[in-house]
């Protein structure tokens, strides 16, 4: 599932291309995608230009002309493309907003979603998100507040949408490896210079993923190099028998709480 950098990403390339656009034509070719009717999400989106675009954990909102939003959540599997008809690839479209001859494909949203709301309900939508890790507002102190409100083991923490914002299964393996921690912690257990070192790695590990690009597989529009290069820069993710870079030691994968996890056994502690 895309975290905090894809939408970060995607997000930065919307910006280039949609920005100020009107949306001058519109396919639904899956009505579960939606929260309205075809006509109603027509009347409501068509000839309306796109004013802003934003990110909050790993959703992405469409401010519209007419202050409605379309709040975008790609879940598993979902991405977008942007193109012309010839650049437009081989899969099922759910969504397209046409921009004159340039489309905007919303692709493998079975779970995913583009809800049309007021800006009252999209906020609703946000109310118990954690904070942003990146926002200036973050800072170690009110980190470390947090994580005293919390029990529990800390792969499962650090992917709670509620006590943090926008990390996921991919980033909390890369943070934990950064943090040399070891996924099995309960969050009660973590020595102070180790919360220090998370709080370190949060910021890193998802700076670095934005500065990459991300690791979508595919990319957002035709000749499109910097979407997904962080898929080669990881260190353990999906990496499971490779070597870890910082000490050689093959890198495990264990299940943690159902989630696919991968660490290192030797320097995460
Ligand atoms: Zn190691």
């Amino acid at each position: 599932m895309p975290e905090l950098p894809e939408m970060e990403n995607y997000k930065s390339l919307l910006h280039e291309k949609v920005l100020d656009q009107t949306i001058t034509n519109l396919v639904i070719n899956r009505e579960k995608s939606i929260n309205v009717s075809v006509e109603q999400f027509k009347q409501n989106v068509l000839n309306q230009k796109i004013i802003g675009v934003e990110r909050r954990a790993k959703y992405l909102v469409f401010h519209l002309q007419s202050d409605s939003s379309l709040l975008l959540h790609l879940m598993l599997g979902g991405w977008m493309f942007y193109g012309k008809d010839e650049d437009k690839p081989n899969r099922t479209v759910q969504v397209q907003l046409s921009f004159g001859d340039y489309h905007l494909y919303f692709i493998g949203l079975r779970l995913g979603y583009l809800h049309l709301l007021s800006p009252e309900k999209v906020e609703k939508e946000f109310c118990k998100i954690g904070l942003e890790p990146l926002d200036p507002n973050f800072s170690l102190d009110t980190f470390l507040q947090l994580l005293k409100e919390r029990r529990g083991g800390l792969k499962t923490t650090l992917i709670n949408q509620e006590f943090v914002a926008g990390i996921g299964n991919r980033y909390s393996d890369e943070i934990l490896w950064q943090a040399k921690i070891s996924p099995s912690m309960k969050t009660n257990e973590l020595a102070h210079d180790q919360k220090v070192r998370l709080y370190n790695s949060i910021k890193f590990v998802l700076q670095q993923g934005i500065q990459y690009g991300g690791y979508m597989d595919e990319p957002f529009f035709r000749g499109d190099s910097q979407t997904g290069q962080y898929e080669k820069i990881m260190n353990v993710h999906n990496r499971e028998g490779r070597t870890c870079p910082r000490c050689g030691t093959s890198i495990v994968k264990k299940e943690i709480s159902a989630r696919k996890t991968y660490y290192c056994p030797n320097c995460q502690q």
